[in-house]
């Protein structure tokens, strides 16, 4: 479980219900029922203090029973605190970068480390503690927002489930409720927008405090209002921590360190905004998908940043 849930054993101890009554609960019972396809380490490391280093080393995924790799020799590095967005058209092998990186399964073929530690080393509740992961569908659980919001860190008190709920600007909106941070919501509620969910998603995130974030499609399924709103939680959610974001939104890409273009399984482009604008390659086009030629421009000594 790399969603942003505590270890599962904990979410009875918020009072949290989880009922079938909503295709969100349905999902969410599958993954409780869900076969873990990655078991923890024979020799664990003993625990440290994670930096933030992410390292894929020649990273190759294959599903059981498919034909190829949904990713293929995927080599890239983010240092502590760095931004890496990785885009791509779909069905490019995005979503199985974020599920190798939480270790929702193990490489078929390289490897994937966190600080130079193989996550095949590190034991599963550390790896869960210190990399988290935003899903796309924001999981919203039986309960009050408080335990919404607390279920990132269960026993958080509730000036810091306040502060984050600020940090996430979701303070206004929660006070604004007659119940307040007391109000019971559920999966698909329809007393809060989107945009507002994913503002409780993020407060949830800001009190779980991993070093490492895995953002997928944060502001997929928003409108652009609701999506400008969610933008400065982001960024404060994303301040001093390692964050891989999956995106097809390249709003935030002028901000990012690298960017990464996945295509096919394969890692195409990796540079920043300017070099890979430059470069007038995939990024450019999916950046401005109609004003770059596709050729011709006698750009190409403009390599990308080799990966
Ligand atoms: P999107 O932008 O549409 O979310 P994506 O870039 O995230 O796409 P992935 O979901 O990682 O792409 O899929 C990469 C490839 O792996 C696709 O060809 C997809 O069909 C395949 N795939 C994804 N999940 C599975 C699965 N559980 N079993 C078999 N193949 C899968």
């Amino acid at each position: 479980l790399g969603y942003l849930y505590p270890p599962i054993r904990n979410l009875g101890q918020l009072g949290l219900t989880l009922t079938a009554a909503t295709a969100g609960a349905e999902r969410l019972q599958e993954i409780l029922d869900a076969e873990p396809a990655v078991s923890d380490p024979a020799r664990p490391v003993p625990e440290w203090p994670v930096r933030g280093w992410v390292g894929f080393h020649g990273a190759s995924f294959r599903y059981p029973g498919a034909q190829r790799d949904s990713l293929h020799e995927v080599t890239f590095t983010a240092g502590p605190g760095e931004l890496v967005i990785v885009t791509g058209p779909s069905g490019a092998g995005k979503s199985t970068l974020s599920k190798l990186l939480t270790r929702f399964y193990d490489p078929t073929a390289g490897v994937i480390c966190l600080d130079g530690v193989p996550l095949t080393d590190v034991p599963l509740e550390f790896l869960r503690e210190n990399v988290a992961l935003l899903p796309q569908e924001t999981l919203i659980l039986h309960g009050t927002i408080r335990e919404n919001i607390e279920c990132g860190r269960p026993g958080a008190t509730d000036s810091e489930i306040e502060r984050a709920a600020r940090d996430a600007v979701a303070h206004d909106f929660i006070s604004a409720l007659p119940d307040g941070y007391d109000t019971e919501i559920a999966p698909g509620t329809a007393m809060l927008s989107g945009g507002q969910l994913q503002r409780i998603a993020i407060a949830r995130a800001m009190l779980r405090g991993a070093p490492v974030l895995v953002l997928d499609e944060p502001t997929a399924g928003l409108d652009s209002v609701a999506a400008r709103r969610v933008v400065q939680p982001l960024r404060r959610l994303m301040a001093g921590r390692t964050t891989i974001m999956i995106t097809h939104d390249l709003s935030l890409a002028p901000d990012a360190d690298r960017i990464l273009v996945v295509d096919g399984g394969r890692l195409v482009e990796a540079g920043t905004h300017d070099e890979l604008m430059a470069y007038a390659g995939a990024y450019a086009r999916l950046a401005t998908p109609t004003a770059i030629p596709t050729a011709g421009l006698g750009l190409d000594h403009l390599a990308a940043r080799s990966v």
